[in-house]
């Protein structure tokens, strides 16, 4: 029986690593050197597969993949349909922020009711918070670069991910509110928890145990 974990290049990647060798699984291959997609590990029953952070639910909720690490940004838009999320990893932590430029006076435009164009790559995220607060918005998709829309006049607002808020700060926007603190998630696939359970479980344990949970 073989285990598939699905992750995402990059930080997510990187920062899965140490919960992985406390699991007894050590990637094969680089995925930043490879080109392949499927990695073997030292483990014959265990692979990882490498996929966009927004696809790592996809493959899950469809049991492409049993196991996956996906961010709560990513999983707020996916929805989490099919997915048991067991523990919250602690890793890739950042915060989802509604930014403005620097000379927009946000808090009248809010006060006065205004209607906020406001551009996301998140955009149920976007749509929850401005529903929840009563605010009207018109809002509009974007893939990234989201920065950019305030200095354009594309939109008033972005909703986005900051960490250290430099990016921010180059381009003349300021963080005006909170939506959520964001970190990353283990995803499991609810049919493979079940027929899978004796290979899972001892890796859901020693996750937590790494995770300090
Ligand atoms: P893609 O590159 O495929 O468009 P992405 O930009 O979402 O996707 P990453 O940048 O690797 O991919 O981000 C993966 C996850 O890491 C995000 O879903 C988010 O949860 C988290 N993340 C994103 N930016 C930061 C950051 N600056 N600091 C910490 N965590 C972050
Ligand atoms: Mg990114």
């Amino acid at each position: 029986m073989t285990i598939t974990i699905a992750l995402s290049k990059g930080r997510i990647f990187e920062e899965t690593l140490p919960l992985l060798a406390a699991a007894g699984i050590t990637p094969l291959e680089d995925p930043e050197t490879s080109r392949k997609l499927i990695l073997p590990t030292n483990r014959a029953d265990v692979r990882l597969i490498i996929v966009r952070a927004s696809d790592v639910p996809t493959y899950v909720q469809y049991g492409a993949a049993d196991l996956g690490v996906a961010g709560k940004d990513v999983l707020n838009e996916h929805g989490g349909t099919g997915l048991y999320q067991p523990l919250d990893l602690n890793i890739a932590r950042c915060r989802m922020m509604v930014a403005v430029r620097d000379d927009f006076d946000y808090d009248s435009a809010v006060r006065q009711g205004a209607r906020l164009r406001v551009a996301t790559k998140y955009v149920q995220t976007a749509r929850e918070h401005f529903a929840a607060k009563g605010v009207h918005v018109d809002l509009i998709k974007l893939y990234g670069s989201m920065e950019l829309a305030p200095l354009v006049g594309l939109s008033d607002a972005i909703v986005d991910l900051v960490s250290s808020g430099n990016t921010l700060k180059a381009n003349h926007l300021k963080a005006v509110e909170e939506v959520s603190a964001i970190s990353s998630r283990l995803i499991v696939n609810q049919a493979s928890l079940k027929l899978k359970r004796a290979a899972i479980q001892p890796m859901l344990d020693a996750f937590a145990g790494a995770v300090g949970k």
